[in-house]
């Protein structure tokens, strides 16, 4: 028993709009799992189902072996405040109440709401001199991070969020994703909405829906393997015009566009970013020599075997270099006779089966 397992899930307002479409999938406990899809294709009606806050027109959902649909209304609402932490776009916070209250007011349905427990919440997500602010004296992003206390502090074995951090700015998404990030490292299930592909990024898994259905799951591996080797190749190609190891990331256009992802990078051990610097780190480095290599090999393929527009081998290049194992790599250079430049002039790193490798 998976645990949650969605079958066969369906929506329709009205007389036609399937909001979803026979939706079947499964979680695993403590699995991160990204749901995502353009605007409108359902993503908030699946998580409202999810967290018992709407009820499917057709199909079942199960948490722990537990039908939702099978719980009375004062079940559901208990069920709800045990088991499930909400982290909506718009923060839901009480206006009227302080930041310390709203979180308190989560503990409804223990026996006795304790002060204690909701300030050290708070304190966690680093509002711990905030505790009697209102709503409206806490910027957009104090007020998701006291919306994530709130979520806590029930302990809840599953955390819905959706579009945590699309109302805030750049420091505060990091603050909440990095909270999230915690959460789930400590055993936490996590469900997150999200159209940006950074944020789906992060999560172990993604499924995708397009108008209510659930169209791929987990397409992104391959996109984000290519986005890596791009953004490595782009390290190389800076290292090689300055000579220097050690970036400017700032000076680097493809940073700044794919900052979620060079974090992503540096966590796996492929870059070093420290303070305003970037560098390679070993596996890194390695990596990008063999795309650079695979790249540059075929470029010269290319222009020697098919008298390919000098133009045109870049993006040529740019279609094969992902896909080339290692294998066909070396046979490339062997045809080539292991040479040293690309037709533009750039050196290709050595293989294995180089002499001079
Ligand atoms: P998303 O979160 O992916 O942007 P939603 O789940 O909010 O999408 O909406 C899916 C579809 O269902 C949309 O076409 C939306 O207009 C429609 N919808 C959502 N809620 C209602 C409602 N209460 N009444 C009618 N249509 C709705
Ligand atoms: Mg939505």
């Amino acid at each position: 028993m998976a645990f949650i397992e969605v079958e066969g899930l369906s929506k329709t307002y009205g007389a036609s709009l399937d909001a979803l479409h026979r939706v079947s999938f499964t979680v695993e406990k403590g699995e991160w799992i990204a749901v995502m899809g353009p605007s409108g294709s359902g993503k908030s009606t699946l998580l409202n189902i999810l967290g018992g806050l709407d009820t499917p027109t057709g199909g079942r959902v199960a948490l722990e072996g537990q039908e939702i649909s099978r719980l009375s209304a004062h079940e559901l609402a208990r069920f709800r405040a045990e088991k499930i932490g909400f982290v909506f776009q718009q923060f839901h916070l009480v206006p009227y109440l302080t930041a310390l209250e709203n979180v308190m007011l989560a503990q409804y349905f223990h026996s006795l709401s304790d002060e204690r427990e909701a300030a050290d919440a708070l304190g966690r997500v680093g509002l711990g001199g905030r505790l009697q602010h209102l709503p409206s004296q806490l910027s957009g992003g104090e007020q998701q991070r006291v919306c994530v206390a709130r979520a806590l502090i029930n302990q809840p074995n599953l955390i819905l969020a959706d579009e945590p951090t699309g109302n805030l700015d750049e420091v505060n998404e990091t603050l909440v994703m990095g909270l999230l990030t915690e959460l789930h490292r400590e055993g936490h299930t996590l469900v997150l909405v999200t159209h940006d592909p950074d944020i789906g990024r992060m999560a172990e898994r993604r499924i995708e829906l397009h108008h209510g259905r659930l169209t791929e799951v987990s397409v992104f591996p391959t996109y984000e393997e290519e986005l890596i080797d791009n953004l490595l190749k782009a390290v190389w190609h800076a290292q090689e015009d300055t000579a220097r190891s050690v970036l400017e990331s700032a000076g680097l256009p493809e940073f700044t566009r794919n900052r979620a992802t060079f974090l992503l990078m540096a966590q796996e051990g492929l870059v070093r970013l420290e303070g305003p610097g970037l560098s390679f780190a070993p596996r890194g480095e390695a990596r990008a020599r063999h795309v650079i290599r695979r790249h540059r090999l075929s470029e010269r393929l290319f222009y020697e075997t098919f008298g390919l527009d000098k133009d045109l081998l870049d993006e040529h290049a740019c279609k094969i270099e992902h896909s080339l194992s290692p294998e066909v790599t070396e046979k490339i250079c062997t045809f080539l006779r292991h040479p040293q430049t690309c037709p533009h002039g750039s050196p290709i790193p050595p293989g294995v089966c180089c002499p001079r490798g």
